[in-house]
């Protein structure tokens, strides 16, 4: 019988996407995907440390896999992979003996050979070597996703944000070739994918090795241009390098969402300095203006940090003020969280209270929400074109998707629509999704889904 694997994951695209690939590589092995970790051979933990809650939950699941071999008598390889065996390396082998491998962000193509050495139980393996090699072989990463491919353009960071322990944990900021990109997006939609998105801590500061004439935006210009996709998307992309060049690309280019998940992480000057994000708060404002100006009709999103060392009500009311202003489509919302090696964490106090950032995130989830339902309203009778993406979480006989200004859209439809683009016409709204009626026909349903 197939040997089985499960994966669990935590925290962002990336890591989800690096699932993707870790899955592939074991099923490159023989091995088959197991619902459970109940009964796998091989059980991967995919970490992530951007916040210290996050990294918690490698924790919680160790104990839990424990557990879980205590009744089932069953004895899985244990392995941690992702921010959090980068961070740790070692120190994670000596903390929990349950732990079979541990595999650094920088080194998944070396997963099958690191399990087969751990297979005698002689000892623990590790690989948390730098790599700068970014290939992955075409075809084996296992989309999860019906609808939508993941491909990575560039790995690591080079920005060193304040806060951030990306750069610590996924290295130097290093490109993927334009080739191996556009050959993973023709194979994702020559497999029936029909939207694309790019993934990099910071997607727009993409320049192909390979091509020099190949910037961010000429990227885009080439995946939307790939047979079969119909949809591109990327994140997160930074605001201090979004160019006029990105700009027109997203005004002229049919393919490309109308949207942008711009990280502004603070409304005052004062802390976007120690932050060391590199754009003070009118800077990012003007950049809001002009890209409604240029790109009418585009949705807006961000991701905000509260109580940052230092922050006073002072700064915290300026947050408040950005969000009013910018009208955002949806936010993320976090609070600060000390990260080792990081240039906050070494040199600021984690001086504001947990109560104090307790009600700073709910103030500010609060003001989010009321522009939300504002902007959620004046949508009702608009025509999108939905991505239909699964089964709806609520109401399993309606499915759900993603409108290009990425906002959510439950639709009764037949399930056999998941991965079809179909017109909706917006009837309501919750607080974080739009409900809406197909105006697609049977006759639509029909056609070859390249075919529209
Ligand atoms: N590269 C993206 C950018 O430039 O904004 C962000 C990537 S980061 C993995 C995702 C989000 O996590 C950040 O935008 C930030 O809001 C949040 N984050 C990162 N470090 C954090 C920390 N130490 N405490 C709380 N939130 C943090
Ligand atoms: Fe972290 Fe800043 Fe890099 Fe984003 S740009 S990954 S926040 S260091």
């Amino acid at each position: 019988m197939a040997r089985k694997y499960f994966v669990q994951t935590f925290g962002c695209q990336m890591n989800y996407h690096d699932s993707e690939r870790i899955a592939g590589l074991l099923e490159r092995e023989g091995l088959v995907p197991s619902a459970v970790p109940a009964d796998a051979d091989v059980v991967v933990i995919n970490t992530c440390s951007v916040r210290e809650k996050a990294e918690d939950k490698l924790y919680t699941e160790l104990g839990e896999v424990r557990e879980l071999a205590r009744e089932t008598g069953r004895d899985p390889i244990v392995v941690v992979a992702g921010c959090v065996a980068q961070q740790e390396g070692e120190r994670l082998l000596k903390r929990d003996a349950s732990i079979d491998v541990v595999v650094g962000t920088q080194s998944l193509k070396q997963l099958p050979s690191l399990i087969a050495s751990a297979a005698d139980r002689r000892h623990p393996v590790i690989d948390v070597q730098p790599y700068d090699d970014v290939s992955f072989p075409l075809g084996v990463a296992r989309p999860s996703d019906p609808a939508r491919a993941w491909v990575t353009i560039i790995e690591g960071c080079n920005e060193f944000c304040s806060f951030c322990v990306v750069p610590y944990t996924r290295g130097h900021e290093r490109m993927r070739p334009s080739a191996d990109i556009l050959a993973e997006v023709g194979h994702a939609a020559a497999s029936g994918l029909c939207e694309v998105q790019l993934l990099g801590q910071i997607v727009n500061h993409y320049q192909a090795p390979d091509d020099p004439s190949c910037d961010f935006s000429e990227l885009l210009r080439r995946v939307a241009a790939v047979d079969g996709i119909r949809r591109v998307r990327f994140a997160s992309p930074h605001p201090r390098h979004v160019s006029d060049r990105l700009i027109d690309a997203l005004r002229d280019e049919p393919a490309l969402c109308r949207h942008l998940h711009l990280p502004v992480q603070s409304g005052s000057n004062r802390i976007l300095k120690t932050m060391r994000r590199r754009y003070s708060r009118e800077e990012y404002l003007d950049l809001l203006d002009t890209l409604r100006e240029r790109v009418p009709g585009i949705a807006l999103s961000t991701d905000i940090i509260v109580g940052f060392p230092g922050e006073t009500d002072e700064d915290f009311a300026l947050t408040m003020d950005l969000i009013r202003q910018a009208r955002y489509h949806s936010m993320f919302s976090f609070k600060y969280s000390s990260r080792p090696g990081t240039l906050a964490g070494k040199r600021y106090p984690d001086d504001v209270l947990e109560a104090v950032k307790t009600e700073r995130i709910v103030a500010l989830q609060r003001l989010q929400a009321a522009i939300q339902i504002e902007l959620f309203a004046g949508m009702i009778g608009e025509v999108h074109d939905v991505l239909i993406d699964g089964v709806s979480r609520r109401r399993d006989w309606e499915v759900t998707g993603r409108t290009p200004g990425n906002t959510v859209v439950n639709v009764e439809a037949p399930t056999a629509w998941i991965g079809r683009i179909i017109p909706v016409r917006i009837t309501g709204y919750g607080p974080n999704s739009l409900r809406g009626e197909t105006l697609a026909t049977v006759q639509q349903e029909q056609e070859p889904l390249h075919a529209r």
